[in-house]
């Protein structure tokens, strides 16, 4: 899938309702440009999106043409701003994510997958009004050596270092919260030890 283009967005955010990432209106997807970013527009729905959808905005996701731009921008703008590997942001509410932001937690390493998204845990966000710029601050500092939080009582952000890096990484994310949710429902699921996240992160370095 060629990055950059903003068939490649559409295409993604298509792909995230195939997946039942998200429904209708819900989540925004985009990509890094030489000026800013190329962004879903604000209320297009997944089974609709085509690549006139797609708008594109400045460094601080102002709008450059037609067409109003996620209300997220600010959001994606800010992650875009605070992390330079990032090349593409994804935010959906998909089920098992949202379901474990409404509890206001986060994931802990219950499985060495978690270290994946670069440490002993994935963060959760605190509640803010969506569109908000101050969204985009909370999520930053949840970011802060991840490439993915939760949102409290929304959803959940990744990045990636291209549209399909991010799309694995929310699919990852939304896999892991749902075996998680499933562990807890069952009983108390085993937190890992910091030695044995240490060696799970130690073991990713030469992993793939
Ligand atoms: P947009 O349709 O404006 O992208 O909003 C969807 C959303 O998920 C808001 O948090
Ligand atoms: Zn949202």
């Amino acid at each position: 899938m060629p990055d950059e283009t903003a068939e490649a967005v559409a295409e993604t955010y298509r792909l995230l309702g195939t997946h039942g990432f998200c429904f209708g209106g819900s989540g925004n997807v985009s990509c890094r440009t030489a000026t800013g970013m190329l962004i879903t527009r604000s209320g297009v729905t997944v089974d609709k999106v085509e690549a006139s959808d797609i708008v594109a905005t400045d460094r601080e996701g102002r709008p450059l043409g037609n067409g109003k731009p996620s209300s997220e921008c600010f959001m994606h703008a800010e992650i875009y701003a605070a992390y330079p590997q990032a090349r593409a942001v994804i935010h959906s509410h998909s089920d098992a994510c949202t379901a474990l932001a409404c509890l206001g937690e986060g994931l802990p390493a219950f499985h060495y997958m978690v270290v994946g998204f670069g440490g002993s845990d994935v963060r959760c966000a605190p509640y803010t009004t969506f569109g908000t710029p101050e969204l985009g601050r909370l999520a930053v500092e949840a970011l802060r050596d991840r490439s993915a939080c939760l949102l409290a009582n929304h959803g959940m952000i990744c990045h990636g270092s291209s549209l399909r890096d991010a799309f694995l990484r929310a699919q990852r994310l939304e896999t892991l919260s749902r075996q998680y949710l499933l562990a807890r429902s069952a009983g108390v699921p085993r937190i890992l030890t910091a030695e044995e996240i240490a060696a799970a992160i130690k073991r990713y370095e030469t992993y793939g």
